[in-house]
């Protein structure tokens, strides 16, 4: 079992690294703004609450994300393992992974931390925001979005730091070479 978890600040290319991971390494992909999304899609119940923390540039609560990502786990089968994308966010929800992970028998193997300047995801970000019409990739959200990230994500830098599992990959930087990066670090585990 291959279990990532890849991390960084909104728009610093997890989902587009990962559909690469995916493609190599065979794994399941989890991300959690795209279950959000797909939620808010079908207008249920959890979408709409969703839809309102989103916009604002908010985290959902814990206890729902951490609800969501086990049901989402559970519904692999044959799993070679997961690739882990805009979770976890907080220190609790890195503690939950720890133990749903260890419950079924596995563990994270690598956290890459994609590292890319401030400047440069505000143009990532509202070029998305112009080009796919993606509700919360609008200046004020993504400023709320930075500073969420700062102060109740960025936190888990020194904590996957302690759990020995920290790789920071440099998110400025040609799709292929970052990808090669986040190879030799995966291959190096
Ligand atoms: P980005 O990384 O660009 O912000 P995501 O698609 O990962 O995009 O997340 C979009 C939004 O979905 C977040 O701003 C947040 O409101 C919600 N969300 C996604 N993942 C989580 C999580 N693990 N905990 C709480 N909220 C989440």
């Amino acid at each position: 079992m291959l279990n990532i978890v890849i991390f960084g600040a909104p728009g610093s290319g997890k989902g587009t690294q990962s559909e690469f991971i995916v493609e190599k390494y065979g794994l399941n992909h989890i991300s959690t703004g795209d279950v959000l999304r797909a939620e808010i899609k079908k207008g249920s119940e959890l979408g709409k609450q969703a839809k309102e923390i989103m916009d604002k540039g908010q985290l959902l609560p814990d206890d729902v994300i951490i609800n969501i990502l086990a049901a989402t786990l559970d519904s692999f089968k044959e799993s070679k393992g997961c690739i882990f994308d805009g979770f976890p966010r907080t220190i609790p929800q890195a503690e939950a992974l720890k133990k749903m992970l260890a419950e079924r028998g596995q563990q994270v193997n690598v956290m890459l931390d994609l590292d890319v300047p401030e400047d440069e995801l505000m143009v990532r970000l509202i070029k998305r925001g112009q080009q796919t019409g993606r509700a919360d990739d609008n200046e004020a959200t993504i400023k709320n979005r930075l500073n969420v990230y700062h102060s109740q994500t960025q936190p888990l830098v020194e904590w996957y730091k302690k759990e020995g599992l920290y790789s920071h990959i440099q998110g400025l930087g040609s799709l292929e070479t970052i990808f090669g990066d986040i190879c030799k670090a995966i291959d190096g585990k």
